[in-house]
């Protein structure tokens, strides 16, 4: 019944290539939702002009 609230805030997952995000870093995406994207895909994530979160 929690699994999906559980799902959303525990493990952190990397928005763009959906593995287990190390390392993460915040973003926002472009719907403006807060998202994390693990240290390989920054580079992609700014190029979808994703905003980092301060
Ligand atoms: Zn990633």
């Amino acid at each position: 019944m929690f699994q999906w609230f559980k799902n959303f805030f525990k493990p952190k997952r990397c928005a763009i290539c959906g593995k287990q995000a190390v390392d993460a870093r915040k973003y926002f995406n472009d719907h403006n939702e807060p998202v994390v994207v693990c240290r390989h895909c920054t580079e992609y994530a700014e190029r979808r002009a994703f905003r980092k979160r301060s």
